[in-house]
């Protein structure tokens, strides 16, 4: 995927950090890469904003967090951050109109924080211009995760290579994949459904999701298509839909992918 250029694109110019920033990771002489993201989290509830901001300031981010939408807006189109959460609770605001309003503007990458793990909802979040989402409540480890993938595949973060789900270990830059420590025979769409699932691992995606980004189609009744290559992928797992460990699906809602272990 090319990586976009969110900032120049929303402001028609470059930031002093997105230079700084663009700068760094190609300086060979130092081989620097800037680990730190700058998250903006929009959230009204005091103690999670407080606790949130805490822990994922230890995780090294800097993080600024603010309580209103409409502060909230003001900060996300500044080009200030990498990627902003948006709780979709706001007392001044509704959150998916505070979406809209950030997306008329910048393209700077945006998770949702909603309340109700509802698959119309989030779908209507999604086309409405969320880059991903997560449902209430969730830890700042799990958040972290999601604002990683999304960081990869906006392009402001160098692309992790390989992903640890239990006993499953996929290196993408290798296109491989590996179970108990034995090679995994896939198929090039087996990998990237295992890899796409992995990438969002203990959060439901929707068959719809599926097929647009991994298989780059429409929806329209093709999910028995999914269905196929979930149950070639399990059975290579050592599981069925009977007895499922690491597959989970749940009808008419979607599929995780979750370490059984943990
Ligand atoms: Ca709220």
């Amino acid at each position: 995927m090319m990586p976009r250029n969110r900032w120049c694109r929303a402001n028609g110019r470059l930031t002093t950090r997105e230079i700084e920033r663009r700068r760094r990771p190609t300086d060979e002489v130092h081989g620097y890469r800037d680990p730190v993201s700058s998250i903006l989290i929009i959230e009204d509830d005091q103690r999670i904003r407080q606790s949130l901001s805490n822990r994922l300031a230890e995780r090294g981010h800097e993080v600024e967090a603010v309580g209103t939408a409409m502060s909230g807006v003001e900060s996300a189109v500044s080009g200030r951050f990498d990627v902003v959460v948006l709780d979709l609770g706001l007392p001044d605001l509704d959150g998916a109109e505070a979406l809209r309003m950030i997306r008329a503007i910048s393209e700077v990458p945006v998770v949702v924080a909603t309340a109700r793990d509802d698959e119309v909802e989030i779908v209507r979040l999604l086309n409405a211009g969320a880059d991903d989402y997560v449902v209430k409540p969730y830890s700042a480890e799990h958040l972290e995760a999601r604002l990683r993938a999304v960081l990869r595949r906006s392009g402001s973060e160098p692309e992790q290579r390989v992903i640890t789900v239990g006993q499953i270990v996929i290196d993408l830059d290798a296109q491989e994949a590996r179970f108990e420590d034995r090679p995994l025979d896939l198929t090039a769409r087996e990998f990237e459904l295992l890899a796409y699932l992995a990438e969002r691992s203990g959060t439901m995606v929707s068959k719809r999701q599926i097929l647009a980004e991994v298989w780059h189609q429409p929806y329209g009744g093709a999910d028995k298509t999914i269905d196929v290559h979930l149950s070639w992928l399990r059975k290579k797992l050592g599981e069925s839909a009977a007895d499922p460990k690491y597959i989970l699906t749940r009808r008419g809602v979607g599929v995780r992918l979750v370490d059984p272990d943990s």
